[in-house]
């Protein structure tokens, strides 16, 4: 049996869901995703219980927010003058946006626009969330030397150039 180890490609069918069992996101329906182990291809706390397992398998995952998309912050909702947005910009709530930081680009959302200034939240949607995978692992196979050296799969489900 071929186990997940580093430098394997795995692909696998996922369904993600909250604690309240809300369905967030899942592969069910379309191409499996694939991704490359050891690589940091997807979330910490999932590519950590993948390892050591089988193709064939299926398996239950839950995440803490600290391996996943961070616990949610309070200081990342901020509240921005209104001029700081183009004239282009559509300015909605709910309308995601790209800000330049030191850091380098984030995407923020605006959540509530007042007279002269907008309450934006620059927290990943999944800050804070506790996620349930479930897994179930179609195929484990060695990786390609250029797949290892790009850091990432190529063809169905991986990266298509
Ligand atoms: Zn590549």
């Amino acid at each position: 049996m071929t186990t997940i180890t580093k430098d394997k490609v795995v692909r696998m069918h996922y369904t993600l869901t909250n604690d309240a069992g809300e369905q967030l996101d899942s592969s069910q329906g379309g191409e499996p995703l694939a991704y490359l182990h050891g690589a940091k291809n997807i979330i910490a706390g999932l590519e950590a219980e993948l390892e050591g397992k089988e193709q064939g398998a299926a398996l239950k995952v839950t995440v803490q927010p600290g391996q996943a998309y961070g616990e949610y912050q309070d200081q990342l909702k901020q509240e921005v003058e209104k001029s700081k947005f183009g004239e282009d910009f559509d300015l909605k709530e709910g309308e995601k946006f790209q800000a330049q930081t030191e850091q380098g680009p984030i995407i923020g959302a605006v959540i509530e626009i007042k007279d002269d200034t907008v309450i934006v939240d620059f927290n990943h949607d999944l800050a804070g969330v506790t996620l349930h995978f479930d897994v179930e692992i179609m195929e484990v196979r060695d990786a390609s030397d250029e797949e290892i050296e790009h850091g990432h799969v190529h063809g169905p489900g991986g990266h298509q150039h």
